[in-house]
């Protein structure tokens, strides 16, 4: 087992909640701990991300956080993943006769198939799973929670699944295409990965992700992640953090970005806009 350091910092802002498995998916610590998934809300829209945080809107996302539980208990231990499945039957299971396995299931099943039969990624997928990880950046707490930790070698990998691997999206900001792996910054959550377990273990280790794709044949890939696309996501956190803060402490009023699914939900018509503007 690792010596894994007391999950619990003190900060200028008081004493955190001590992380375990039971509480860190939790609105609680949520609000105590940065995370790379909260920090993306954010940019993508503050008034979504306040009114998750606070409890007052609930995005639909869980079942996709349960399949990808499902996925990841099975690559946690044999005893995780049955664990898992006993305790979300309900949810597991087609509430019409035979009662089977829902297809989100099936289709996991697909994918951890396509991963354990192959030698290169049993292999690699070697270490410590599902390691809760806290430290701080520029004096923010964040928290993390890595799926695969090779102290010993220095690398950690994460499962990500995904439409296709190959799939080119468009940044119509930046004018580029780019992967899944930029459309949906997941440098930014191993650059705060790779710093948070350097701050648990004093050990800087590489970040791997370990993509499947949800097509009928499920295509697989290890991607490394260069390093200058983890100065990217540094200096995105530089930039952006301390108004992120101010705006989950209540200092700033979050910003609205009338497109997500919240905005639309607490829309009111109460000015006009040009057939001009609707483009964007
Ligand atoms: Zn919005």
């Amino acid at each position: 087992m690792l010596s894994q350091k007391e999950n619990q910092t003190q900060s200028r802002t008081g004493k955190r909640i001590s992380l375990n498995s039971e509480n860190y998916y939790d609105l609680t610590t949520d609000k105590q701990y940065q995370s790379p998934t909260f920090f993306k809300k954010f940019l993508a829209c503050e008034a979504a991300a306040m009114a998750e945080i606070n409890g007052k809107y609930k995005p639909d996302f869980k079942k996709a956080l349960l399949v990808g539980n499902y996925l990841h208990s099975y690559f946690e231990s044999p005893e995780a993943h049955q664990k898992f499945i006993d305790k979300n039957q309900d949810e597991l299971l087609s509430k019409r006769k035979p009662h089977g396995l829902l297809k989100e299931y099936k289709d996991a099943d697909k994918i951890i198939d396509t991963l354990k039969d192959d030698d290169g990624f049993t292999k690699l997928y070697q270490g410590s799973k599902e390691v809760i990880v806290t430290g701080q950046i520029d004096g923010v707490d964040w928290k993390g929670k890595v799926d695969c930790l090779n102290l010993e070698k220095g690398y950690f990998i994460d499962l990500k699944t995904t439409q296709d691997i190959l799939k080119v999206y468009w940044n119509s900001e930046t004018r580029t295409k780019e992967s899944f792996v930029a459309k949906w910054n997941y440098q930014l959550q191993m650059y705060v990965y790779k710093e948070l377990i350097y701050q648990t273990f004093g050990v800087w280790c590489d970040p791997y992700i370990a993509a499947v794709s949800k097509q009928d044949i499920p295509d697989k890939a290890i991607i490394s992640i260069p390093d200058e696309r983890l100065y990217e996501a540094e200096a995105l956190i530089d930039e952006k953090q301390s108004h992120i803060e101010d705006v989950k402490n209540g200092i700033v009023e979050p910003e609205r970005c009338e497109r997500c699914e919240y905005c639309i939900l607490t829309k009111k018509l109460n000015e006009i806009v040009s057939m001009d503007d609707i483009i964007n």
